[in-house]
């Protein structure tokens, strides 16, 4: 029986079906380390753990309006004034389940046949298929390798049509971990606002940024306003708060999209749950404790990612590797790898893991074959052993 036109392309996510497949062969029995899907593996912290189970015992458990409870859209919108400087208004915040629906409100309400959506590449593997479900066309677009892949107007131009409705950004980038520094950002604000081309911009990596002492990577709101055309910014608590299974993402735009989302979202998953949500209110409410959780996770990512380079540079220095400014991957170059059956860095990284026992995500996931992503949000010890296999399996000892 034939599946509907609308998902005719559509590919399950492949960063999921990895950590899935290795989650099953550990559960066989296999010795398997599992750097695949990109989770913190911290808890969630306390105090935002403590406020949902007070919240669900004191009767918080009913639907809540589409776009959020009025003290969560209030709590985020003050997240986003302290970062900006400047006042944002808590009805251009749309409350959703996770940032993955906020970035399916945007593309689905902004795309749909006949447009053109350019997505950043290496990209993060759900934007092509949340472009497809709109029915619009994804265009991958690369920068150059040497600046970790960040597109210049330049860039955007060579692959500019009539058709090209949007633009999707996400920085700190998962994978390539480059951050986009301001001028970067406001070069690519103004392309995109004087070719009237929506700019959706995916932070959610934005508190996890190794390059300075600022405590979140630039962003859209640094970039001045006046260089700004239409935008919609996502973000959420999966990474910044250790909370990935409690859904819990949001957008800020204009309050007339705004409305549209929350229209698309009403009819969806109506809200995400009122637990998760009275979370986020302690969550982005109680900046104190927050920055606090942040910066003891920022610091423990930050050693995790010297580690990791420079064991590379130690066992493995023949392979390229983007310098991580920001998220928790590391990418790096498997091509100068491929001999015999491996051409390809979906097949070394099959191998990988039937020879070694680790789980990476080839960049297949991410529109180029010959890189290798490799989440190093786990324990140092864990990450050392990977490392070892690794070195051991492409040494051939
Ligand atoms: N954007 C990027 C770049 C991501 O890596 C992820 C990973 N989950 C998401 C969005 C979605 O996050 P979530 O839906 O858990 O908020
Ligand atoms: N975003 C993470 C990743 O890239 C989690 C899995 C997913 O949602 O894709 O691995």
């Amino acid at each position: 029986m034939p599946f509907s036109a609308n998902i005719q392309r559509l590919q399950p996510s492949a960063t999921i079906a990895v950590s899935t497949l290795a989650k099953r062969l550990a559960s066989e029995g296999r010795d398997i380390i599992n750097l695949s899907a990109g989770e913190p593996d911290f808890d969630t912290p306390a105090f935002i753990v403590d406020a949902a189970v007070e919240g669900i015992r004191s009767g918080e458990t009913r639907y809540t309006p589409s776009a959020g409870l009025p003290g969560l859209r209030k709590a985020i919108a003050a997240f986003l004034s302290e970062r900006s400087g400047r006042e944002m208004d808590p009805d251009g915040v749309v409350v959703t389940a996770g940032a993955k629906q906020a970035l399916f409100n945007a593309c689905f309400s902004l795309f749909g046949p006949g447009d053109e959506v350019m997505i950043a590449a290496p990209y993060w593997t759900s934007y092509p298929e949340l472009v497809t479900i709109a029915r619009a066309e994804p265009v991958e677009v690369f920068g150059s390798e040497e600046r970790g892949f960040k597109l210049t107007p330049e860039d955007l131009d060579a692959a500019f049509t009539e058709r090209t409705r949007g633009l999707i950004l996400n920085t700190p980038c998962n994978p390539t971990g480059a951050v986009y520094s301001v001028d970067e950002l406001t070069a690519v604000a103004e392309w995109a606002r004087d070719r009237g081309v929506w700019l959706i911009s995916d932070e959610i990596y934005q508190n996890i940024y190794h390059l300075d002492d600022r405590t979140a990577a630039p962003g859209l709101l640094d970039v001045p306003a006046g260089s700004l055309g239409d935008w919609v910014l996502v973000d959420g608590a999966s990474k910044s708060y250790a909370m990935t299974g409690w859904r819990l993402g949001f957008s800020y735009s204009s309050t007339e999209v705004a409305g549209q989302l929350t229209a698309l979202q009403s009819h969806i998953t109506s809200n995400t749950t009122t637990p998760t949500q009275i979370a986020g209110i302690a969550a982005y409410g109680n900046r104190e404790a927050a920055r606090a959780s942040i910066a003891n996770m920022v610091a423990a990512f930050r050693r995790r990612r010297n580690l990791v380079t420079s064991r590379m540079d130690e066992l493995l220095p023949e392979i390229p590797y983007t310098t991580p400014e920001g998220a928790f991957y590391l990418f790096f170059r498997v091509d100068g790898l491929f001999e015999g059956d491996v051409q390809s860095a979906t097949a070394w990284c099959s191998h990988l893991l039937n020879e070694v026992g680790v789980a990476l995500v080839p960049g297949a996931a991410f529109g180029d074959d010959r890189w290798v992503r490799m989440s190093y949000a786990a324990s140092d010890d864990v990450l050392e052993e990977a490392l070892k296999r690794m070195a051991s399996m492409i040494r051939g000892s």
